[in-house]
């Protein structure tokens, strides 16, 4: 009927791959906000096509804008609950097969479940998206979606537990509010879930990139330090904070005042540490375990309030002594050693150690040095006991669902070196060619000032950059005109152009970070803790060992390749969050941001690769076996090469040639994010 508004108009439709043929990313934004605005989705599926049974019939459903394309499923952030992640709804979504129910999160991992179960395959849900864009969100759905749906058994049900009460402890002391994300993410996060062979989830497994350590000792204005500081203050029981010498005001203490981020009152953290304190008595902490823990955070606390004062040769004193006596007692350290190492260096000379005096800046340096490292070691160490507690040694036979929750692209208001976002590595192989190849690429540059003999500085590490990659087209250092017209170079800054945006980065700081010394003074006084997870963290061996510890950067290079690892060996789905607003609000659809977040989550190329017909791809074993009852042929058993049962099968059904292609598998795929081109797939 003319004129008349159909419900596809009004609505958009479900699954991109039915939007006309030459979908403009216009098309795409506007399918977007028909749905977000009307919290609607339409089913229709690509895979109709090839199961006639389906009949495109479309059925209607009230959901959040969520969308397949194929296995890729794009989320937009409803900043509200819809009621859409009831027990009812996961009852709905199990063993169903996604193309006959709405997209939703709980279909991608169904998915993945069944073919895990029925093909014995790993498989890998990969979430990405910007800060704030629900990454995190949807990870912790999809795992209460298999502690609820999967088969169980009692004595496997502590294991389901911890897998789920794992979330909020990493929480407490990995994530933070920032001004994009009052619960940002401020590690990466891979997460396997580990089940039996009769799709029982039996245990666990996590890594953990990366945390922000910088976070305890600073945070930009209006952001918080790490939850588990506020939830402690202001959950933890009396006799506790009496024990550990702590005040409730988060404004007495110096790395949780300075952002003014603390009081807000989005947060809950009374309510958060009885989650947390619940969460640890589940996951096997002792109480030995959780007094070394917090007492800790308390000592990091106290440490922010040390305060130096310069005496007459310019060398550091800390005229007031409290907080030196707190951080001994609960980090079971000598406070005459802690105060030296805090104010001098040891400088080995020839045949002796001599023992210098520092000047106030480095006494800060080293005191906040000390903080991040205690933090960062701890983070480990409570992955560490997590996973411990997640093992199941019984099972030696176990297929898995890896979840990676991967940080969001952002801009900080000042980038000093955190930046290095993983999802620049899914998307981008110019800039990542850039930042990390051997010998030519950034962090190799910054590693080999941080280890050249003679004077280096932020400054020449900025000069090596020019002189090294500043020819190249996704780089430049920042020029100011300077006064009278004439060119004055401002140095200190370099930018990217990301494929997600430009960033510019200020390398003041860049040569310190990267080596992160924690001098040598102070970690020998933390080698001789009795806090018992110190004594974990900071072994004595390390003193013996003179070898430079790798730098932050190549640590992140490092872990990111064995990343890649882990990755290739799984059957990938996706989902892309896309972020609405820069507001947090509900109901919010902020055009251009979305646009930009379509355009760098690279969702276009995605639905063009998809709209040449190839929405469903299966290994031949795999497609083989699933089904080869369908013809008499290959029905019990088909000896022959798996390619050449497929075709006899496809053949037999009827398809036409032009609804399927066969091809082969080029390893190394998912490097670039990119599906498999037609002609090189092993997949139907
Ligand atoms: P970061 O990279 O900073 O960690 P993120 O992508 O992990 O960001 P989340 O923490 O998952 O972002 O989401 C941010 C906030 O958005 C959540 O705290 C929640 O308030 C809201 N949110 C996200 N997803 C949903 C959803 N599906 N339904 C309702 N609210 C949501
Ligand atoms: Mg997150």
């Amino acid at each position: 009927m003319e004129g008349a508004l159909t419900a596809r108009d009004k609505v958009g439709v479900q699954d991109f791959v039915l939007l006309d043929a030459h979908t403009s990313e216009s098309a795409f934004l506007d399918n977007l906000r028909k749905r977000f605005r009307e919290n609607l989705i339409y089913v229709t599926y690509p895979l109709s096509q090839l199961f006639s049974s389906c009949g495109g019939s479309l059925p209607a459903f009230a959901a959040l804008s969520i969308t397949y394309i194929g296995t890729l499923l794009v989320s937009v952030n409803p900043y509200q609950e819809l009621g859409i992640y009831t027990l009812s709804q996961m009852e709905l979504y199990q063993g169903v097969n996604f193309f006959e129910l709405p997209p939703h999160v709980y279909a991608i991992a169904d998915n993945a479940y069944r073919m895990m179960c029925s093909e014995l395959t790993n498989h890998l849900i990969l979430i990405s998206g910007e800060s704030g864009a629900g990454k995190t969100e949807a990870s912790k759905k999809i795992l209460q979606y298999f502690a609820m749906t999967c088969p169980m058994t009692d004595s496997l049900e502590i294991a389901r537990d911890r897998l789920l009460l794992s979330n909020p402890v990493l929480e407490a002391f990995g994530n933070a509010k920032t001004l994009r994300n009052d619960n940002s993410s401020r590690f990466g996060k891979y997460m396997d879930i580990q089940f039996d062979f009769k799709g029982i989830p039996i245990g666990g497994h996590i890594i953990g990139y990366l945390i922000e350590k910088s976070r305890v000792v600073y945070q930009n204005h209006g952001e918080r330090n790490f939850h588990i500081f506020y939830q402690l203050l202001e959950g933890g029981e009396e006799q506790l904070l009496a024990y550990l010498g702590l005040e409730r005001d988060p404004q007495l203490y110096r790395y949780l005042a300075q952002a003014h981020g603390a009081s807000e009152s989005s947060m809950n953290d009374r309510n958060d540490w009885k989650t947390v304190s619940n969460a640890f008595a589940v996951i096997d902490f002792t109480e030995d375990d959780l007094e070394n823990l917090f007492g800790i955070i308390a000592s990091i606390l106290h440490l922010g309030n040390v305060c130096f004062r310069e005496n007459h040769q310019g060398c550091a004193t800390i005229p007031v002594i409290n907080e030196i006596k707190w951080i001994a007692k609960l980090l079971g350290v000598q406070p005459s050693a802690l105060l030296e190492a805090l104010t001098h260096r040891k400088i080995e000379a020839q045949t002796e150690e001599v023992i210098c005096p520092l000047t106030l800046e480095n006494s800060v340096y080293a005191r906040d040095a000390m903080a991040k490292a205690v933090y960062g070691r701890t983070f480990t160490w409570l992955v560490n006991k997590i996973n411990s507690s997640l093992v199941n040694k019984e099972f030696t036979k176990k297929t898995v669902i890896g979840l990676l929750d991967i940080y969001g692209f952002e801009v900080f208001d000042k980038n000093g070196g955190e930046g290095w976002e993983p999802i620049q590595y899914f998307n981008n192989k110019i800039i990542c060619d850039l930042v990390e190849e051997r010998h030519k690429g950034i962090i190799s540059i910054l590693d080999e000032e941080c280890i050249r003999p003679g004077p280096a500085s932020d400054l020449s590490f900025l000069e090596k950059l020019e002189e090294k990659v500043g020819k190249h087209a996704h780089f430049q250092t920042r020029k100011l005109a300077g006064p009278n017209g004439r060119k004055r170079i401002g140095w200190m800054e370099f930018r990217l152009f990301h494929y997600a945006g430009e960033v510019t980065y200020c390398t003041k700081g860049f040569l310190e970070k990267n080596s992160d010394l924690l001098y040598r003074h102070l970690k020998e006084v933390l080698c001789r803790s009795r806090n018992g997870i110190l004594k974990e963290c900071f072994l004595a061996a390390e003193l013996e060992n003179r070898r430079r510890s790798p730098t932050v950067g190549t640590q992140f290079k490092t872990s990111l390749s064995s990343l890649l690892e882990i990755l290739i060996s799984k059957e990938p789905s996706y989902i892309r969050c896309i972020k609405p607003n820069e507001r947090k609000e509900p109901s919010k659809f902020d055009d251009f941001l979305i646009r930009h977040q379509i355009k760098y989550l690279g969702l276009m190329e995605h639905l063009r690769v998809r709209r040449a017909g190839f929405a469903y791809r299966r290994k031949y074993e795999h497609f083989l076996q699933r089904y080869k009852s369908l013809c008499p042929d290959t029905w019990p058993h088909w000896r022959g090469p798996p390619a050449e049962g497929v075709e006899r099968l496809i053949k037999y059904i009827g398809y036409k040639p032009e609804e399927y292609k066969l091809g082969r598998f080029i390893k190394g795929f998912i490097h670039r994010d990119k599906p498999l081109c037609p002609d090189n797939e092993e997949f139907v």
